[in-house]
């Protein structure tokens, strides 16, 4: 059980030595799926297990779990052992609770390969809260999203990509921009 508090992970400079960077990423993005996905309820996220044993990345994703504000957060990998806990996430930039009502709308559910929910997390900001509530699907993950979400999410991924000095960023982003391009012109969603 690996117990963490967040704000010592917080900042760390560029050069910060050996795993504390990946780390540092790891629980983040457990932060950002944790509070922009529902309380009270453990649910699988669609963020990849971080271990690779025997040098070969675990396929489990991590299983996240918040209460209430004061309680940790908690996750777990489906397939390995791997599992912790995260204090202090509360009010820090990785805190995604919804600060004010969500708008009405039908929700669709958009299945979508591994590398394009990669790519969404590169996302700066704005979107954030629709990337880090994916959950897993049986391949690939899931994005709950409604229609104006979407053409959200299709507009920022184009911005970024226009904006994106890194070539490989880049191709990823406008891999992100054409599946979900083909996903909202697409009438029967899976
Ligand atoms: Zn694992």
């Amino acid at each position: 059980m690996l117990v963490t508090d967040l704000r010592h992970f917080l900042d760390l400079p560029r050069d910060t030595p050996g795993p504390a960077r990946p780390l540092a990423e790891h629980l983040s993005n457990i932060v950002r799926a944790a509070t922009a996905g529902d309380a009270g309820t453990a649910w699988e996220s669609a963020l990849p297990c971080r271990r690779r044993p025997a040098n070969r990345r675990c396929p489990g994703r991590m299983i996240v779990l918040r209460t209430a504000a004061g309680a940790p957060i908690r996750w777990q990998c489906r397939v390995c052992e791997d599992e912790g806990v995260i204090s202090n996430w509360e009010d820090s930039p990785f805190d995604l609770r919804r600060r004010w009502p969500a708008l009405a709308g039908a929700i669709n559910e958009i299945g979508i390969p591994d590398e394009v929910a990669a790519a969404l997390r590169l996302l700066d900001t704005g979107c954030e809260r629709l990337v880090f509530r994916m959950r897993a699907g049986d391949e690939g993950a899931v994005l709950a999203a409604t229609d104006d979400d979407l053409d959200e999410l299709i507009e920022f991924a184009a911005a970024e990509a226009n904006h994106e000095p890194s070539r490989r960023r880049r191709q990823r982003l406008d891999a992100a921009f054409d599946a979900l391009s083909t996903a909202a012109q697409t009438p029967h969603r899976w």
